[in-house]
């Protein structure tokens, strides 16, 4: 009897999860999953605690979310990037950003439309466009500076592209789309009649001189974007999947029938402590910038010193490392020797892209640094046993 159905005949374990359990094999420093090993803000946990005593807070939410969450998504909006959010029909509450990008696309994609996948891209993205038999049409970053050849993103519009799925920042390699790119984009998009789901959950994790913009405050663009954001990076709450999306109502009305019939709802309670914390003040924003400032220089100079050729990301709590003056091998064989023998564990990036173009992160490694300062100052140590 077979008891996979074909659709997911072809998933394997997800190498997060698989490269979770190596490291815990081998007493790993883990670097791997983008899953913090400290705790989320004190007053925020409490949010949610409290929440817990309320029993109306202990049902169902609205399938949209509690309109608190929603307004202070609104706020939170308009607050930082001075965008005009409706709370009612324009926000739309999702268990996780990992859910707003598949119910953005089972609510506007059809079987048959292509989507642009920006590569390397987040790995779900690819498994929900196979959900619903969408055309994936791949436009890769380039090393060094992970930045897209404009006659190659030209060349991927067609009559049929329905959707681009951007990320910014982006994960795995911590690139901060500039002003000028996301323009060439939406210029792109609005030739073509194209909607953009732009997965923003890193949007306060930039860095120096780096400006996160929403592609749906760029002109003309509100109309036809759908934002993704979430809870879990901003507030060190990875467990609690809360995430939203937000954008014009004719656009988040389909996103919303298909979520009433994907999850319904997300945790009520947490939804209530979300509120609560996207409304701490700026002080929060940028005392979270900081402590993260200080990680990502941890984690360069461990990197740099060890003789990996990593790149500075502008955003993100990823760095992307090119490994070849070291190590003869490809990705997967780095992340297992470095996990197993040195006792570091990163993510391949050949998971980060389709089959056809896995080589061509075949020399780098991400590694994750939302993680405490004393691991990464170990990290360094451990790294220091890596000869060339
Ligand atoms: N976003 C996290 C990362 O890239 C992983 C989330 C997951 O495990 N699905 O590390």
């Amino acid at each position: 009897m077979p008891t996979i159905a074909n659709r997911v005949a072809g998933f394997s374990t997800t190498i997060f999860t698989e490269i979770n359990e190596l490291a815990l094999q081998y007493g790993a420093l883990n670097l791997g999953q983008g899953r913090p090993d400290f705790d989320g803000p004190p007053d925020v946990i409490q949010a949610l605690i409290d929440g817990l005593r309320n029993p109306t807070v202990n049902q169902y939410p609205p399938g949209a979310g509690a309109l608190s969450l929603r307004k202070a998504i609104s706020d939170h909006t308009a607050r930082f990037y001075g965008m005009d959010v409706d709370p009612q029909k324009g926000v739309l509450v999702t268990a996780g950003a990992t859910e707003a990008v598949f119910s953005s696309i089972l609510g506007i994609v059809d079987r048959g439309d292509e989507v642009i996948l920006i590569e390397p891209y987040f790995d779900s993205y690819l498994p929900n466009l196979a959900f619903i038999g969408a055309t994936p049409v791949y436009v890769p970053l380039h090393p060094p500076n992970w930045t897209f050849d404009p006659d190659e993103l030209r060349r991927a519009f067609t009559p049929k592209t329905r959707a681009i799925l951007l990320n910014t920042p982006q994960n795995p390699t911590g690139r901060v789309f500039s002003r000028d790119e996301l323009t060439l984009i939406a210029d792109l998009c609005k030739e073509h009649d194209v909607i953009v789901i732009s997965d923003e959950v890193y949007e306060h994790l930039v860095f120096d001189q780096a400006q996160h913009i929403p592609i749906a405050s760029l002109p003309g663009m509100f109309e036809r974007t759908l934002t993704v954001s979430s809870l879990g990076k901003t507030f060190s709450v990875t467990g609690w999947k809360i995430g939203w999306l937000y954008g014009h109502p004719s656009l988040v009305e389909g996103a919303s029938r298909a979520h009433q019939f994907v999850t319904f709802s997300a945790n009520h309670p947490a939804q209530i402590a979300a509120a609560y914390a996207l409304s701490l003040p700026g002080t929060y924003y940028e005392e979270f910038q900081s402590m993260y400032t200080v990680k990502r220089d941890l984690l360069m100079k461990a990197l740099t010193n060890a003789g990996l050729k990593a790149r500075q990301p502008e955003g993100t709590y990823f760095i992307m490392a090119d490994f070849s003056d070291i190590f003869d091998g490809d990705d997967i064989e780095f992340a297992r020797y470095l996990t197993t023998e040195i006792g570091v564990a990163c993510i391949p990036p050949t998971f980060f892209y389709s089959h056809e173009h896995a080589h061509m992160a075949s020399t780098q490694a991400r590694f994750a640094f939302c993680k405490s300062d004393e691991m990464l100052q170990q990290v360094g140590e451990r790294l220091g046993k890596l000869t060339r």
